[in-house]
């Protein structure tokens, strides 16, 4: 191709300089076998939620944050595929999830058509479960690598496209219809590998076996050359037998000797004169005869042709494949997407998903929400919970409540169920209005880190600096437990500053789940601040965790009942809360809450008169006249008293 502008690609110089790096690696490594390198496609960074690396292990959405394995997270959760296609692309949209309404909505309808026809359901799974991993075949034969069983595979799997093709035409969604367009059945190229590849042919060319009988006469012949040799050798055995009365005598073949008549010593007196001897063994002796050696080249020869001649008729098949290997994969990568589809569609059926309605504002209303992955392994005992989340209410939540109340299984939830929308599933709720969200970001306990040698608490605040700075009105935003992993008056301070930042610069929404009580008294002054708990029972000294989302805030963080729970001595919980009542004395004389939060709100106050109100620009324009070093003191003092009674006539 002479110019890359079909591709759409040729303003974007960086893009197109490292995609040749890559090519030309890929050619040097593969010495230039890059047939199935087709074409090249731009990810436009617009159409795709950027993901960062900590916001997909924080949600597990991939890999579990502890083990490191796929069980337990959010893809082996959700993945009802039936192909490895389908697999690979699944992960694909959750790792990159969508961020255009439009194509989101495309995929929700498409399960919900999938969803709603059970039989039809059935009967494309079932039809997708024969369908070869065609992609990676392509990529083998593409670098010359393919085998006879790839070519087998590939010509069974287009034998499902057609009806695939009818099963796709009877769905009704706008998804189908571009489907439908790319699903090519090669009727010609499926008839040649069906006529062409023997049904159970060997793994390799070497074992032979591979072009089916009756595909080709010349071929066909020299079989009968080859394996007329067997039944000759077996007759030719026999005829010996007889003639030398020997009733051991035994025919064989090795590749260093050839064909022999193998005789006993004991035998030997009897071994007629036109035998000549080819090699002794410890109990034989091995003879050739000229009828043998006769028929020895002639089978060796029809043996060796019958190879060359099914390398030929392969290479011929493959080259065949060659020619359509871009109609195979744009097949392929629509039957990745209906496997997607139809596997979604199965386990929005199976685990009563609902289909999220999306908007384009910034606002979440979750009834009924479920942890995808947590209420499968609970089964029934999950507990469902609401969201609701708005531009001018609750845009920031603030979650207290115990450890181990569910807190981080809450917000995750939420998190999950938004990036599960916006990669096209639908949700685990009753019902979900979902605002698009430009970005993800989740921040939670970060254990493991250690291992990298960074501390825990580094790392914690490194990733929420990331947050505060890429966060944007439409983002969403988890965090768990800011300004644990330093002394508490640092925590607190700092959860209180970034839930403040979240709430009134950023306006993200943000769930903020935290064990210091203290900040609920944020939404006391920011109106875009709520509070919310997780409620547990008190039993005399005991708790129980009921794992439900309530509004209110709590004034108590229970770490000693959990202690108690785990095992903690009782003479040492006890003396734990004598210091808890003590502290929490000294605490209450020491910060007075009330006034911070009025603080916080005296500032935004301010912000906002300065930045906004226009009955503030007079003094602003003054203020930007002014020149204070060329002021005396005393003028400067009747500066101020001037700007004063402008903005407070009254308190003059
Ligand atoms: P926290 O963050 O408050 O310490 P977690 O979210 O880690 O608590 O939850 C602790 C445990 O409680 C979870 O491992 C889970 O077993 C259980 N749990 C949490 N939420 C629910 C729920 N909605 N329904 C049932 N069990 C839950």
């Amino acid at each position: 191709m002479a110019s890359l502008e079909g591709f759409g690609i040729q303003t974007l110089t960086p893009g197109v300089a490292a995609a040749g790096a890559v090519l030309s690696y890929l050619s040097e490594t593969q010495r230039g076998a890059l047939g199935h390198i087709t074409s090249l496609q731009c990810v436009q960074r617009g159409a795709h939620m950027v993901v960062d690396q900590n916001t997909l292990r924080s949600l597990e959405v991939l890999r579990t944050l502890r083990s490191g394995q796929v069980e337990g997270s959010l893809i082996a959760a959700v993945d009802q595929t039936c192909t490895p296609m389908g697999g690979r692309l699944l992960r694909q949209w959750f790792a990159y999830p969508l961020v255009a309404i439009d194509p989101i909505v495309a995929r929700h309808q498409g399960i919900g058509a999938l969803k709603e026809s059970t039989r039809g359901r059935r009967q494309l799974r079932d039809l997708l479960g024969q369908v070869a991993d065609l992609q990676r075949i392509i990529a083998r034969l593409g670098c010359g690598r393919g085998g006879p069983r790839d070519l087998l595979a590939l010509g069974g799997s287009l034998m499902q496209v057609e009806p695939i093709r009818e099963q796709v035409d009877a769905l009704s969604a706008l998804i189908f219809a571009e489907l439908l367009e790319q699903l090519d059945p090669l009727p010609e190229l499926r008839d040649l590998l069906g006529r062409a590849i023997a049904e159970n042919c060997a793994p390799t060319l070497r074992d032979g076996g591979v072009i089916r009988d009756g595909y080709n006469e010349q071929l066909d012949r020299l079989r009968d050359i080859a394996t007329g040799g067997q039944n000759w050798l077996v007759d030719f055995q026999k005829r010996e037998a007889g003639r030398t009365g020997i009733a051991t005598l035994r025919v064989g073949f090795n590749k260093v000797f050839g064909y022999y008549i193998e005789i006993t010593h004991a035998n030997t007196d009897k071994v007629p004169a036109d035998y000549v001897r080819k090699q002794t063994l410890k109990g034989a002796e091995r003879y050739i005869t000229d009828e043998l050696k006769r028929h020895e080249t002639e089978v060796l020869g029809a043996e060796e042709k019958v190879k060359a001649m099914e390398a030929a008729l392969f290479e011929e098949v493959r080259r065949a494949v060659a020619d359509k290997i871009a109609s195979i994969q744009k097949t392929a990568g629509a039957l990745a997407t209906l496997d997607c589809l139809a596997g979604l569609a199965e386990l929005a059926a199976k685990r009563k998903y609902c289909r999220p309605e999306m908007v384009d504002e910034p606002i979440l209303e979750i009834e009924d929400g479920r942890h995808p992955v947590l209420e499968q392994t609970l089964a029934g005992q999950f507990v469902p919970n609401d969201t609701v989340m708005g531009e001018k209410q609750s845009r920031v939540l603030v979650i207290t409540g115990p450890n181990m109340a569910g807190k981080s299984t809450y917000i995750r939830q939420v998190a999950l169920l938004c990036m599960m929308a916006q990669a096209g599933s639908w949700v685990p709720a009753a019902r979900a209005k979902i605002g698009v969200a430009d970005r993800i970001f989740a921040r939670v306990g970060a254990a493991d880190e250690l291992a990298r040698g960074q501390s825990t608490f580094m790392v914690e605040m490194t990733e929420t600096a990331a947050i505060l700075r890429s966060a944007s009105r439409s983002s969403l935003v988890i965090f768990d437990e800011v300004g644990r992993g330093t002394s508490t008056f640092d925590g607190l301070s700092l959860a209180w500053a970034v839930t403040e930042h979240m709430a009134t610069v950023l306006e993200a929404r943000t769930l903020f789940a935290t064990h210091y009580h203290e900040i609920t008294e944020l939404s006391r002054v920011l109106p875009t601040v709520a509070n919310f708990n997780v409620a547990v029972r008190e039993w005399g000294e005991k708790i129980v965790f009921l794992h439900r989302i309530q509004p209110g805030g709590t004034d108590k963080s229970y770490g000693i009942h959990v202690a108690r729970l785990a095992g903690v001595p009782e003479q040492v919980v006890q003396r734990s809360k004598e210091i808890l009542a003590d502290l929490e004395d000294g605490f209450a004389r020491e910060m007075d809450l009330p006034a911070l939060a009025r603080r916080a709100r005296k500032q935004r106050i301010t912000q906002m008169m300065l930045f906004a109100d226009p009955a503030a620009e007079p003094v602003m324009e003054k203020l930007r006249e002014v020149n204070p070093d060329e002021m005396t003191p005393v003028e400067a003092l009747a500066f101020l008293s001037q700007l004063k009674r402008e903005v407070a006539p009254d308190d003059s």
